[in-house]
């Protein structure tokens, strides 16, 4: 347990909440700059991590050094997720350039291989600001950097617009969550542009840095050792100037219906689509509710965004600081995993292949719809998810490989999935309620029907069409991999 104090510079500053100290050490002496190390969080302005890094460099003197890399080895690492990543790291780029910091990009590949580049550039650094982030691969790296770094090591929460931490740690269910997070809204809303005092950082680096700015984006993405069977989203193009389209849609098309037609998901403006964006940091929720707030629409329909923005995304991101491991199955309720074991040796008339679920190809035409939005689009509407997640536990041997292979077709096919937001929905379809009768295979956990797309105007022909989508062919593997995110060699 770590319990040194935060430093002059962030120990006065309002978003303080947000940050946590990773390790005991004192600042580096002879650091050359404050390393602002962004996994996910990848967005210029409005960054907490950033704003954090430029406080503790000006108290120190010392410019700040941006620094996001990408490697091939990351679980699910393909196509489909460089290239969103890739564009947002270079647009995170040109926004830090023209915040007057430097920010510096690696992509690491065949001939372009460096080790331990965070702990190199971490060595001359006087301190290292991480991301807080609970999920995939973000929070381990974070927590072996601070292992093994000489300097002081500090995360910095930067996906919610309420700091979890001010919430206290106590909470156990929604109600409560919302009880402590409406209050402290008002709170979070406003922000101030932190300004650098320091020139931006002009010395010597301990590589040379790729130049995103400049380079074919398609042709390196093609270049690397990736899946290049899950390919790019058409449906979510990559980038910060795309987010802030995404943004725009919201406040003129869809929030003036949003109550209404959110879940209905025949329709092409019902819903947000700003999840990838959200989930790569590209916008933040700050931003995002600012537009909400200043738009032209009801307050039914801005009171049912904030409820999925805030009150599902950031209870979602508080169950998951206080997990070890959100991504594992022991996280679902007792009583659930207890009555599916009970059930786990009843018949499974409807196990499918995971080639035919990877490709929407099993006995279920929903379903298939379904799926086939994560294979082609890389996201899926709200309203499918639900029937989506609690298909598989009977199309699959066992409630354990049903929760592997829900978050792997998740995590692999969708830019939102590998999230808070990913596990503890899952975790959801795996519930229900201990009064609720006992099915075959399910135990108590409820079931869900297609009936709120079926039975809508157009639904069985919109059903049909969805199931019917040409899709990539993907690679297949022998077996669903479990927890990719919580073993293997570290990437940093
Ligand atoms: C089985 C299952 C798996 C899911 N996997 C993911 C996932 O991997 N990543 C993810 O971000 N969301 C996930 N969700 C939640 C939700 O379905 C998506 O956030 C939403 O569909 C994204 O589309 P949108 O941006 O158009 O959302 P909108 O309906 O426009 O909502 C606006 C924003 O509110 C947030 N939000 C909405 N619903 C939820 C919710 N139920 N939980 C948490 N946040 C919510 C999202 O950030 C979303 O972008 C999952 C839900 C289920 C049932």
């Amino acid at each position: 347990m770590v319990t040194a104090v935060l430093p002059a510079g962030l120990r006065d500053w309002r978003e303080a909440p947000r940050v946590r100290v990773l390790n005991d050490r004192a600042v580096n002496v002879s650091g050359r700059y404050v390393l602002c190390w962004l996994q996910q969080a990848l967005r210029a302005r409005d960054n907490p991590v950033i704003d954090a890094s430029i406080l503790l460099g000006s108290a120190l003197g010392l410019p700040v050094l941006v620094y996001h890399g990408v490697r091939e080895d990351y679980p699910y690492a393909s196509d489909r997720l460089h290239h969103f990543i890739l564009a947002a790291s270079r647009d995170l780029g040109t926004g830090c350039t023209k915040r007057g910091l430097a920010c510096v990009h690696h992509v690491d590949r065949a001939g372009h291989r460096e080790k331990g580049l965070v702990h190199r550039l971490g060595a001359e650094a006087a301190a290292i600001l991480v991301e807080d982030q609970p999920t995939f691969v973000a929070r381990w790296q974070s927590e072996r950097v601070a292992a093994r770094a000489a300097s002081p090591v500090y995360a910095v929460e930067a996906a919610c617009l309420v700091p979890p931490a001010v919430l206290g740690d106590d909470i156990r269910g929604r109600s409560g969550f919302l009880r402590r997070h409406e209050p402290e809204r008002s709170n979070w809303v406003e922000t101030e542009e932190v300004v650098p005092e320091q020139p931006a950082y002009a010395g010597t680096l301990a590589f040379t840095p790729d130049t995103l700015d400049t380079c074919d984006l398609d042709a390196l993405v093609t270049s690397l050792e990736i899946d290049h069977t899950v390919p790019v989203s058409a449906m979510h193009p990559a980038g910060r100037g795309a987010a802030e389209d995404r943004l725009r849609r919201l406040v003129t098309e869809v929030l003036p219906g949003y109550a209404s037609a959110r879940n209905d998901a025949t329709r092409a403006d019902g819903a947000s689509g700003l999840s990838p964006y959200l989930h790569f940091g590209v916008l933040g929720p700050r931003e995002v509710m600012a537009a909400v707030a200043a738009a032209d629409a009801g307050s039914r329909h801005k009171a049912k965004f904030a409820d999925e923005l805030l009150g599902w995304r950031e209870w979602f991101h508080y169950q998951a600081q206080d997990l070890a491991a959100p991504e594992r199955y022991d996280r679902v309720a007792g009583w659930a995993v207890d009555t599916l074991a009970d059930h786990a040796a009843d018949g499974r008339p409807e196990l499918e292949t995971l080639s035919a679920m990877l490709h929407g190809e099993t006995r279920d035409e929903t379903w298939n719809a379904c799926q086939k939005q994560f294979l082609v689009d890389g996201w899926m509407h709200n309203n499918l998810r639900m029937y989506w997640g609690k298909r598989i536990i009977a199309m699959t041997p066992s409630p354990e490989v049903a929760w592997s292979t829900a978050c792997y077709l998740n995590d692999r096919l969708s830019l939102d999935g590998r999230d808070p937001s990913t596990y503890g929905n899952i975790a959801a379809t795996f519930a229900g309620s201990p009064s609720d009768r006992e099915r075959p295979i399910y135990g108590r956990v409820s079931t869900r029907s297609d009936g709120s797309t079926r039975r809508r105007d157009g639904g069985d022909e919109w059903l049909a069409a969805a199931a019917s989508r040409a899709v990539p062919r993907v690679s297949v593997p022998a077996e669903v991999p479990v927890d990719p995110y919580l073993t293997g060699e570290p990437t940093v």
